[in-house]
């Protein structure tokens, strides 16, 4: 094997959790705090389901939760029998605007300071340490920090030494990729790079919920129209698109959206094949299973043992991880402290 086969030798695979959004220059609500100082008279119907399913105050409501609820009224075992199907799909809409307000990186609403690109300096040093061709990204989060910054250090390459996670994320969700045999997979090339993947979908992905549709199977992509209009039709049938927002729960999520099955395929290859995981703000809370799962099995499947490493501004995340993978895990305190570590030449 040429030494520049063996991608695996020294393969990294970084993790974002909410905390790499709240701990980035944006700082992004987390998913407790994702109702403060939420509007109810700019979100009617919105307003009128959180009032009805969890009472008031909003402010400390966990969008997790709400996300769970609809989508268990609407594609789940409520689906079954309630017949509110209209009204629901009306707070969602509203839900997914709100949900948008809150995490695009773009809106005028941010302090001047912060790049207009939706970059993160802190994420960009993280992404930076990583080599182009191996090793690999993997976001728990819905919002655009990371894709903004990826695509910030894609421009500031030349041509010809392109990052291309991020055109790499792309080509993923957004068709098929043939390989050379006819046989419908991810090109060759593709599986032996890195990869940018979203396990629980994205602001910019839309798709369409009619299941005979051609545009089903696929997402569209547009990171530049993050904030597009509420219910644009899908371009073949004329269904009402849908953004891809995926709660914890994966409530019905592999029928729902087929493609996000490819996505966690292939994050469980790019988890079994590294020997570095580093976790970023993430809380591994009880209520994801198929998180755990997902990292328990990539786990187990690995033939050699594993380097991991917790960014966090909590302690005890150390003890959840280590729990989870029973591997004692070096700790670095916040992102911050991170992102300076990997800015310094080695
Ligand atoms: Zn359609």
């Amino acid at each position: 094997m040429k030494p520049e086969d063996d991608n695996t030798a020294e393969k990294k695979v970084i993790l974002l959790g909410a905390g790499a959004s709240n701990g980035s220059r944006f700082r992004l609500p987390v998913m407790n705090e994702f109702f403060a100082g939420f509007q109810p008279d700019t979100y009617p119907r919105l307003a009128e389901y959180l009032y009805s399913r969890f009472g008031v105050p909003f402010d400390n409501l966990n969008l997790e939760d709400v996300v769970t609820q609809m989508e268990i009224s609407r594609d789940g075992l409520g689906a079954k029998w309630q017949a509110q199907g209209v009204r629901i799909s009306a707070a969602r809409r509203e839900l997914d605007a709100y949900i948008r307000r809150q995490l695009a990186c773009l809106d005028d609403g941010y302090p001047h300071d912060l790049p207009k690109d939706g970059s993160c300096e802190l994420q960009e040093k993280i992404f930076l340490s990583l080599r182009p061709n191996c090793d690999s990204i993997i976001s728990l989060n819905y919002d655009l920090i990371a894709d903004y910054t990826l695509k910030h250090i894609d421009k500031s390459r030349r041509p010809s030494e392109q990052y291309g996670l991020f055109q790499r994320a792309w080509r993923i969700v957004g068709k098929v990729a043939y390989s050379g045999g006819g046989i419908s997979t991810v090109h060759k090339k593709d599986r032996e790079r890195g990869h940018y993947l979203k396990l629980h979908g994205s602001l910019d992905w839309l798709y369409c919920s009619d299941v005979n549709c051609g545009n089903h199977q696929v997402f569209h992509v547009d990171v530049e129209d993050a904030c597009h209009p509420d219910g644009v039709p899908c371009s073949l049938c004329g269904s009402q698109l849908v953004s891809v927002i995926i709660p914890p729960s994966m409530n019905k999520s592999l029928e729902l959206y087929p493609k996000m099955g490819l996505v966690w395929n292939l994050a469980f290859r790019e988890l079994s094949h590294a020997s570095h995981w580093i976790m970023i703000g993430m809380s591994l809370p009880d209520s994801d299973i198929h998180l755990k799962w997902l990292l328990r099995e990539a786990a187990v499947a690995r033939d050699r043992r594993l380097k991991l490493t917790v960014v966090n501004t909590k302690e005890d995340a150390c003890e959840r991880a280590e729990s989870l993978l029973g591997v004692k895990p070096l700790f670095v305190r916040g992102i911050e402290e991170y992102a300076e570590q990997c800015g310094k030449p080695t």
